[in-house]
């Protein structure tokens, strides 16, 4: 594998374990606000968030193709403004394991900017990324169209933006579409949190001295953590859809 030159981020049961049940109650907060204001009848929508986000990266991003129209700035605020924040508390051993890393590092997240920094800034990790790319990075309000993970077009949007060669870029995320679809875009890419044969995965981010010592030998060139990523790079992409329990925004 080529140097590594930058670390890419997914945010949500990437950087905190989805224990903490952020994206449950997210998910149960998209689901009311399809039957509150999409008046989406309440047998119904459990299973379209569930299947609209399966099929278009997002929930929200399914909801507009299928011509919903809704305030994005809304949804956001009625899907991530009751969110259960005080479950995120200071991780000083993830901020020290980040700044300690000799690469780039960015987010880059489906969520809305308050989102990611509300949760960045509980998780005390908010100065450790040059930029966080997120859902107002590609999306206008009132666009006919979302722009999200795991699209390629979102990847080549995110690589393009972030200014990276994405051959020397390492991309981290708990959703397993995501990861083929940076894959796909050129990426080194490794899963969060869950295990999937054929896969460079690592349970959690606190993990990644020891499974990837070689990001901290920025110089010289050191294989231990290659075998981590050869799986990557030789995958074939051909694998099973993940199966998601919850859907994000
Ligand atoms: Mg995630």
């Amino acid at each position: 594998m080529e140097r590594v030159e930058c670390l890419l981020f997914d945010l949500d049961d990437t950087l905190y374990p989805s224990s903490l049940g952020i994206l449950s109650s997210c998910a149960k907060n998209i689901v009311d606000f399809m039957v509150q204001r999409l008046a989406i009848p309440a047998d119904d929508a459990p299973h379209l968030c569930i299947s609209l986000y399966r099929s278009h990266g997002t929930t929200m991003a399914g909801l507009v193709s299928l011509g919903y129209t809704f305030d994005y700035d809304e949804f956001h605020e009625f899907v991530h403004g009751r969110l259960p924040y005080d479950a995120l508390r200071p991780d000083p051993a993830l901020r020290s394991l980040l700044l300690s890393l000799p690469q780039r590092k960015l987010v880059f997240t489906n969520a809305d900017r308050v989102h990611a920094e509300k949760a960045l800034s509980e998780l005390g990790i908010e100065d450790c990324f040059e930029r966080v790319i997120c859902f107002e990075t590609f999306n206008r309000n009132g666009t006919a169209r979302v722009v999200c993970k795991p699209s390629l077009e979102a990847f080549h949007h995110a690589i393009s933006i972030a200014g990276v060669d994405p051959s020397k870029t390492l991309f981290f995320d708990d959703s397993l579409r995501n990861v083929e679809g940076a894959k796909l875009a050129g990426m080194h890419a490794v899963l969060v949190g869950s295990h999937m044969r054929g896969i460079a995965c690592i349970d959690t981010v606190h993990s990644l001295k020891e499974a990837l010592p070689v990001l901290w030998q920025e110089e010289e060139k050191d294989d231990s953590g290659d075998e981590l990523l050869q799986n990557a790079a030789d995958e074939t992409l051909a694998v099973p859809s993940e199966v998601v329990p919850v859907a994000a925004s």
